[in-house]
């Protein structure tokens, strides 16, 4: 703890994946404590920070920080997405390269556990200025990346025209044409349903943890934070199971739309015009927009059935908790990367609300990179019905691990642990066979 005592978030991550462990570690404490397993699972490989120098449409030459924290590759190569957003610092792309390890492992697919990015804002830069943002930032990257090493993907801030400009330089560098990058646009080896991969695969679990409670997505009210795009096809797969989303939020507002979010104008707005929600309400008569201020609930003060923290990190609080738990929410599950702070997952659990963790609830984007990532090396393409029913069964499939996993540990239910402990099973075993390294 000492040496990491300036990354919260990485010690949040970190504290709750090994207070879950317990019950694993106590069945053979002398083993993890001899091959040092806890010291090396939580110390990455390697961590990488560059200069990213690059001119902006002035004519000034802006300098941001780069990073990827390769973090464990026991069971394939590095996969991580590439966070782009003022707010990234070496502890937050820690912790999330550190939760990728077991996310990526319960995906079933052969991948590692990395992150990156940088602390560059795409906000209101032009496209010239986003494209020599890219170049830099691939520039220096591309040294430690390929498609057999670490393969980069999208996360905040890093959509496909992002992913675009950075495989066009990785491609320009180092002459070679290989899926180095998932997330890419259809015309050069990106999958289809990789766009909708993470929103829909978290709706996937929803539905069969529902359905294993004896109940149905039909007629839930839900609650989604955020506006992007786990947001946006979380919406749009909760509306075709038949279940209503009545909010909807970015950094500085949400929107409460009590006769269901049109999914169709909310595209419209983030990923045609790049815009805010308040053009969203602009255009929609039923919908409210509430300005975000400090100590509100936001979009979890409302009487919803399911709610799904599609954002960011510590996003949901422990009065955020008690609000949804007042109105009688009855499942979470989280579509971003650590949104509900230890306390608030306590809470929930405490108050019997199955609640999923993002490690199983949103590893269906990455799963679906490890798709790309196989359609890549076969030279073929998928079909969209085919990826997506590849997606659904994985879901399914990972829903029933966590679940099973819990079981076996004596706590049922718990699919926080159950999460953990089943990812860091696999991990733990591929690295104790390959010896000390
Ligand atoms: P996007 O950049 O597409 O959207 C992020 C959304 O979150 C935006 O609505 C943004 O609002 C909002 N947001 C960002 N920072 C904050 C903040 N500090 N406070 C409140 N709202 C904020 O990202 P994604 O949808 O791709 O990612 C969302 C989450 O899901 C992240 O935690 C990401 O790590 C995780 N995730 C994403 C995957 C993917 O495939 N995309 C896969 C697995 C996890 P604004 O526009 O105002 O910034």
């Amino acid at each position: 703890q000492k040496r990491d005592a300036s990354q919260p978030e990485f010690i949040q991550a970190v504290t709750e994946v090994l207070n879950s462990l317990r019950p694993v570690i106590e069945q053979d404490e002398e083993k993890y404590r001899k091959l040092a397993i806890l010291e090396r699972i939580t110390e990455p490989d390697r961590q990488i920070m560059f200069r990213v120098p690059w001119v902006d449409d002035n004519g000034n030459v802006q300098v941001n920080r780069g990073f990827r924290v390769q973090f464990n590759n026991a069971i394939g190569p590095y996969k991580g997405g590439l966070r782009l957003h003022p707010s990234v610092n070496l502890g937050i792309i820690k912790f999330l390269g550190f939760e990728q390890i077991f996310k990526n492992s319960l995906t079933t697919l052969p991948i590692g556990g990395g992150k990156g990015g940088s602390d560059f804002d795409p906000k209101g830069k032009s496209d010239n200025e986003i494209m020599k943002f890219c170049q830099s930032f691939m520039t220096e990257l591309s040294k430690y990346i390929g498609a057999d090493e670490d393969v980069p993907a999208g996360d905040i801030g890093t959509g496909a025209r992002e992913i675009g400009f950075m495989f066009g330089q990785y491609k320009r560098i180092k002459g070679l044409y290989e899926g180095v990058l998932t997330g890419k646009g259809l015309t050069y080896g990106g999958s289809l349903a990789r766009t909708e991969a993470t929103g829909y695969g978290l709706l996937y679990l929803t539905e069969e943890m529902v359905k294993c409670h004896g109940d149905k997505m039909e007629g839930k009210t839900v609650a989604v934070s955020g506006s992007g795009n786990v947001a946006i096809y979380a919406t749009q797969k909760a509306q075709q199971l038949g279940a209503k989303v009545v909010t909807v939020s970015d950094s500085t507002g949400w929107i409460y739309d009590p006769e269901g979010i049109d999914v169709d104008l909310l595209k419209e707005v983030k990923e045609v015009k790049r815009a805010r929600l308040t053009e969203y309400a602009a255009a929609r008569p039923s919908a409210e927009y509430h300005e975000k201020k400090n100590g509100e609930h936001g979009v979890w003060q409302y009487k919803v059935d399911i709610a799904l923290p599609c954002a960011t990190q510590n996003e949901l609080d422990l009065d955020d908790a008690k609000a949804l738990v007042a109105n009688g929410v009855q499942y979470v599950a989280e579509g971003a990367n650590m949104p509900t702070t230890i306390e608030a997952t306590e809470y929930f659990q405490a108050n019997n609300v199955p609640f999923v963790g993002g490690k199983a609830a949103n590893a269906g984007g990455v799963a679906t990179s490890a798709l790309e990532m196989s359609q890549n090396s076969e030279r073929l393409s998928w079909s969209f019905e085919e990826v997506d029913a590849k997606l659904k069964n994985i879901m399914v499939g990972i829903y029933h691990n966590i679940d099973d996993a819990a079981k076996e540990y004596g706590m049922e239910g718990n699919y926080v642990a159950g999460a953990n402990i089943a990812g860091f099973k696999k991990v733990v075993e591929a690295m104790i066979a390959q010896g000390v390294c």
